[in-house]
């Protein structure tokens, strides 16, 4: 009498859990998912021209004219947990600088307008470029630090 094997148990496959379930692990940085969601999340370009949430695509990125809201009231991604910081602004100052700068020579070389119309042409400009480019830089790089999960340096093991 033929002794008969017992089927071997049929091997689970460990598979990326992918369930809401799963995903909704707290992360105390981010504030929900650990893994950012780039099916759904707008592209670094729509964040910058929009101002859009890097997570769910609400335009909810900015409070201000240049400044970020504390977090989405759409889908709760914590805003203040990004390090943004000053290298915007110091690029910025710079390369913004470097254009008006060369704007006004060329046109005080070639037209010659009074004094006034330079100060009327020139801080408006100037103004409206620091403010519009900010809110572009700034929301690429929150947008790149979301889709990248970017976080603060940590030592390795040390929780949060
Ligand atoms: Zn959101």
């Amino acid at each position: 009498m033929a002794r008969r094997l017992k089927p071997l148990p049929s091997r689970r496959v460990s598979r990326r859990p992918t369930s809401p379930a799963f995903r909704s692990i707290i992360n105390p940085i981010h504030g929900v998912s650990a893994a950012p969601d780039l099916t759904t999340a707008p592209t670094p370009a729509q964040v910058a021209i929009k101002g859009l949430c890097p997570r769910c695509g609400a335009k909810t990125l900015f409070a201000g004219l240049a400044a970020f809201a504390p977090n989405c009231p759409n889908c709760g991604l914590d805003f203040d947990s990004f390090n943004v910081g000053d290298g915007p602004a110091a690029f910025l100052t710079l390369i913004l600088g470097a254009i008006v700068v060369a704007m006004a020579i060329t046109t005080e070389l070639t037209l010659h307008p009074p004094l006034w119309l330079h100060m009327l042409i020139w801080i408006p400009v100037t103004a409206a470029g620091v403010v519009g480019s900010l809110r572009a830089v700034k929301g690429v790089l929150i947008a790149l630090e979301y889709r990248n999960a970017a976080r603060e340096g940590r030592i390795k093991g040390e929780d949060a």
